[in-house]
């Protein structure tokens, strides 16, 4: 028999990518799921179930409306996505010529940057954060030929830190003609920071990302947005599915954004900040922890004293944690979403007992 071999059909940036490994991806049995950055309670909707024989619109003008009310922004200058991370996907299909175009992103990061430039054959300049995980400029500037987009996130994960406001400044003012800065606010109701949508009527060419999977929780729901000036969102609507998203996310979309849904968000937010700020205190009391980065995120950097194959431990008890040991400078790092007030605890009891054996 002759045997089928399907590389050889393959595109080679295909064969050779390692896929995202998302916290599903790589599984775990576990109580205590602190792994994704997902908001630790559900919340329960309801829809009109009775359009889904017919098609949705291509975007939906209740939805667009809603989210632009939110975020305070003009209606053409936004585009509903699959999660950000489809908005991810479609700015680099729009603008990076594969084999030829670049784009940058700054590590220790969130990885899908990398992945999704990989996946359409587009080159990638990855330029390493400062020692204070601040952006290179000078290393960026001398770096911008062929590069049509520069990712930052804003809060970054996993650090948790903010790239200050003036860095953006400056960052737009070098790349104004030549790139767009895409900046990835998925954690920026966490923080006090302010988002950059007020600065869109000055710089053409920056993008903003959002989703819902994260204060809002709806992770499950698969619903982003790309904020741009309305020439960049032509774009994207120009490239993206007919038929993007469901009945069902659009309707559950429209209700998380009523103005009684946001309120409940914000408190909520306002719970997990204060159980965050209690937890980087204990944890920063044990004697196995180096340092708890401070963190505008639902989540804490946490640096561990040894190579202690900590992450390990705490996943055979059935306590998945983000191992970040993989990435630039993050050696003994994990990344812990903030659960339940008891999530927490579970986290600080076994981090107690570990330490006693
Ligand atoms: C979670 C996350 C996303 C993905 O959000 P989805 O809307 O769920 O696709 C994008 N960027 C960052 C930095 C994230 O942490």
């Amino acid at each position: 028999m002759n045997t089928f071999d399907i590389n050889k059909l393959l595109r080679n940036n295909i064969r050779q990518l390692s896929p995202y490994q998302s916290a599903r991806r790589i599984g775990g049995q576990g109580q205590v799921w602190l792994n994704a950055n997902e908001f630790p309670y559900p919340k329960s909707y309801q829809w009109q179930q009775n359009t889904l024989h017919r098609y949705p619109k291509p975007q939906s003008e209740l939805l667009i409306n809603a989210y632009a009310n939110y975020a305070n922004i003009k209606p053409d200058q936004l585009i509903v996505t699959r999660g950000a991370d489809e908005a991810i996907d479609l700015l680099i299909k729009a603008f990076c010529d594969p084999n030829q175009d670049s784009v940058i992103y700054c590590p220790p990061t969130y990885g899908m940057y990398e992945i999704c430039a990989k996946t359409y054959g587009v080159k990638c300049k990855s330029i390493a954060t400062l020692a204070n995980w601040q952006l290179d400029l000078s290393a960026i500037e001398q770096q911008l030929d062929s590069v049509k987009l520069v990712f930052v996130c804003r809060p970054n994960n996993p650090t948790g830190n903010t790239v200050e406001a003036i860095t953006i400044k400056h960052l737009l003012e070098i790349t104004k003609q030549k790139a767009l800065v895409v900046v990835d606010e998925a954690y920026i109701e966490f923080t006090p920071t302010q988002t950059l949508t007020t600065w869109l009527n000055s710089y053409p060419n920056l993008v903003i990302l959002r989703t819902l999977s994260k204060a809002f929780a709806l992770a499950g729901l698969r619903c982003g947005f790309a904020i741009a000036n309305s020439a960049v969102i032509d774009v994207l609507t120009k490239i993206s599915a007919p038929y993007a998203l469901p009945t069902p996310v659009i309707d559950i979309a429209v209700e998380a954004l009523s103005s009684a849904a946001i309120k409940i968000m914000q408190q909520q937010v306002k719970q997990i900040n204060e159980l965050k700020q209690q937890f980087a205190d204990q944890l920063n009391a044990l004697s196995c922890v180096q340092q708890v980065y401070p963190s505008d995120g639902n989540y804490l950097l946490v640096r561990f004293n040894t190579e202690s194959n900590i992450f390990k431990q705490l996943w055979q008890q059935g306590i998945i944690l983000r191992d970040q040991h993989q990435q630039l400078g993050l050696e003994n790092c994990i990344r812990i979403t903030i659960g339940t007030g008891d999530e927490c605890a579970t986290v600080i009891q076994a981090l107690k007992q570990l330490a006693k054996e």
